[in-house]
């Protein structure tokens, strides 16, 4: 069998999201958005809720499908995208709560789904979600009104601790909550991070769950084993695959492993210097990636390996991103499909 092997090992999740938790006195939900981050909204929800998480946030409404389906009725599901043309149904029939982030949504709230409960996402300066200030005075008495479940907002730069911007949102996000008496929520995994000040009433970490910075602390989530289809040797002065980016200054073993960029491992990789694992050994990757083979210089482990690791906990998700020239968001959520995913409790 080709199929690489993606081991998501949901212990380590649920460790991550207990340690995150321990630094709060607050409620920490979980972001499972974009599938869980790569990795099955359902299973990854199902270990969180089990470690004692009662809120989720995903990004549309539809990803609040499966995530339902995976956690039964009882823990909350929130929508960063709200309410959006068309959402009323899943909404109801799913007990999803939009997080409304315009007037235009307010209102299409409140006349296709009265007395459902919603959240207000509130523009403290990144200029993505949410009302700005302005808006928000302009509808607060109605909003309130109709009881919104938590008001929240994001920070652009959480990740960066010293950054000025992190205290200018935080003073515009209390200028808009403050004397509201409403639950709040700023912070995702960098601004839980920050301290007290950024921890409010929820905080919704979701890179630090799946082992991502910039949480240090993580424990990594994911192992990515890919079997090796065939190992040849080569005399010195030989290349290897397209473009003949690599040539051999020695004689040399080459082992070709069944995974590329198609399956989310992305061709500037091939740049960056990364390994293939055998054991604990690290093997060179070399040549270009392409759609579905990676090369690597095996000639020094002096056995032809059957199968070679590319995530694992020294060469994490971060280190890949890395040598890509991302982010660890970027390599997770772009994990391929044909991955066979085993999980481990
Ligand atoms: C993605 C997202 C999160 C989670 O962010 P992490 O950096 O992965 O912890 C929290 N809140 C909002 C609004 C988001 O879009």
């Amino acid at each position: 069998m080709s199929t690489a092997r993606l081991k998501i090992n949901l212990e380590a999740l649920a460790i991550n999201w207990r340690n995150l938790d321990s630094r709060t006195n607050c409620e920490t939900a979980a972001v499972v958005k974009a599938n869980g981050y790569g990795l099955d909204a359902g299973r990854v929800g199902k270990a969180l809720a089990e470690a004692g998480a009662r809120n989720f946030f995903v990004a549309a409404a539809e990803e609040g499908i499966a995530l339902r389906r995976a956690l039964g009725p009882g823990p909350g599901i929130s929508v960063f995208s709200g309410h959006m043309d068309g959402d009323a149904k899943l909404l109801k029939d799913f007990q999803l709560t939009p997080m409304l982030n315009s007037i235009d949504q307010m209102l299409r709230h409140f006349e296709a789904l009265p007395g459902h409960p919603f959240g207000v996402q509130l523009d403290s300066g990144m200029n993505r979600l949410g009302m700005e200030a302005g808006e928000w005075a302009a509808v607060r008495e109605i909003a309130l009104g109709q009881g919104p479940v938590l008001l929240m907002s994001h920070l652009a730069c959480a990740d960066e601790p010293d950054h000025g911007m992190n205290a200018f949102q935080l003073k515009n996000f209390r200028d808009m909550t403050e004397g509201c008496d409403l639950p709040r929520s700023l912070s995702a995994t960098g601004g839980l991070l920050l301290g007290p000040d950024y921890h409010f009433d929820l905080c919704r970490p979701g890179i630090g769950l799946y082992g991502g910075a910039p949480y240090d602390g993580a424990l990594p989530v994911v192992t990515l084993e890919v079997p090796v289809i065939q190992t040849r040797l080569l005399a010195a002065g030989e290349t290897v695959g397209y473009g003949n980016a690599w040539t051999a200054q020695r004689e040399s073993r080459i082992a070709t492993i069944a995974a590329g960029y198609a399956d989310g491992l992305q061709r500037a990789l091939q740049n960056g210097g990364i390994q293939a694992y055998a054991g604990k050994t690290p093997c060179p990757v070399i040549g270009r990636v392409s759609m579905d083979l990676i090369t690597v210089d095996v000639t020094d482990l002096g056995a032809d390996p059957e199968v070679l690791t590319l995530i694992n906990e020294d060469q994490t998700v971060d280190r890949m991103a890395d040598a890509a020239g991302t982010i660890g968001y970027e390599i997770l959520t772009s994990l391929g499909h044909r991955y066979a995913r085993t999980y481990s409790a």
